[in-house]
């Protein structure tokens, strides 16, 4: 059996080496926190594992001590998962390694690759939830995207909330009435269902509109407003991170499959808009729950959810995600009767 030189007992205490090393210690080791800016608590840059060339594709969450690629290696986790992929070793190694380079007085800095890593052997303290915590030498120049969706001034007050359609699509109305449906009768939305779209601190930022039924030739079933960036917010995540922490969270594509649920009491859901998650829905996700946090996919049942549950499950790599399926003969969640909803998730 083959002694590890630097811990030889070859001990190591995952949750502790996870709990003390940070991601900018170890970036700093690499040398490639100068390949990174830093925009708040994100720092961001070409993929070191995969050596892609987009300039974004790699992030780190300082506050959450995780990274993630958007690029075609598509991986993410944590400090040891990242010394693992780096090193091209397997997860205890890893973590032996870090435990060598971080965490243990005698060692002489291991394999070095930063005379910077072997000067200051870092007892390394937990990652903060400040922008402070990263080093001066990280750009404070922020990267250029665009900015958050503003709140709304306004709200819609004379929403009709017993229009049929609603009832149709099974809502009751106190499910109406949490999520605040309502037929509008002027404005961009006349005729259309209007659904508020709040974001993650519960601030209103849209409304959404979906016609009652099959639309009119010109009409569009879905209706957003210009100017609004969906990509950016995650529809109900307000509500869902009032829940219990260790409750899983329920992740669907439609706002109307988040109705059902709800309803029939998983009421700690959201939904993507969609079957494809953005990087900065990731990112909300990354930043609003502890890494680890069970996540639950439960997708239409089509070749687009099928896949968008896959790809999903893989960006989600830092949390323990279960990919939930549709019954037999049921095409998208809000289908299912609230008797079916426990057994689609037992
Ligand atoms: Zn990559």
């Amino acid at each position: 059996m083959k002694t590890d030189q630097a811990s030889p007992n070859g001990f190591v205490d995952f949750k502790q080496v996870k709990a003390s090393v940070t991601m900018l210690q170890i970036l700093e080791r690499y040398q490639l926190v100068e390949t990174l800016r830093q925009n708040g608590d994100r720092l961001s840059g070409p993929c070191p594992i995969h050596k892609g060339k987009n300039p974004t594709a790699f992030r780190v969450s300082i506050s959450k001590n995780c990274f993630n690629c958007f690029g075609s290696c598509a991986r993410g986790g944590n400090v040891i998962d990242f010394v693992s992929l780096m090193e091209g070793v397997g997860f205890r190694e890893a973590a032996l390694l870090l435990q060598q380079w971080f965490l243990d007085p005698s060692s002489d800095g291991g394999p070095a690759r930063s005379k910077k890593a072997v000067r200051k052997p870092n007892r390394a303290k937990k990652p903060e939830p400040s922008p402070s915590t990263a080093p001066t030498s990280v750009s404070e120049e922020p990267i250029a995207e665009a900015g958050p969706n503003p709140p709304l001034t306004f709200e819609l007050k004379t929403l009709k909330t017993d229009h049929p359609y609603l009832f149709q699509r099974g809502l009751e109305p106190e499910t109406i009435e949490h999520f605040g449906l309502g037929l509008c009768s002027r404005g961009m939305l006349r005729g259309y269902i209007a659904i508020p779209i709040h974001n993650r601190e519960g601030e209103l930022v849209a409304y959404a509109g979906r016609w009652p039924g099959d639309p009119p030739e010109g009409n569009a079933r879905y209706k957003l407003p210009k100017g609004f960036r969906k990509s950016q917010e995650i529809f109900n995540l307000h509500r869902a991170l009032e829940e219990e922490e260790d409750t899983p969270l329920v992740i669907v594509e439609g706002f109307f499959d988040c109705f059902t649920l709800w309803q029939a009491g998983i009421t700690k859901c959201v939904a993507l808009m969609g079957c494809t998650m953005s990087e900065d829905q990731l990112f909300l996700l990354t930043e609003s729950l502890p890494v680890g946090s069970s996540i639950e996919l439960l997708f239409d049942n089509d070749e687009a959810g099928i896949h968008g549950a896959e790809v999903i499950r893989a960006q989600l790599g830092e949390f323990a995600v279960r990919v939930v399926t549709l019954p037999e003969g049921i095409r998208q969640p809000d289908e299912l009767s609230s008797d079916q909803i426990p057994d689609a998730f037992a």
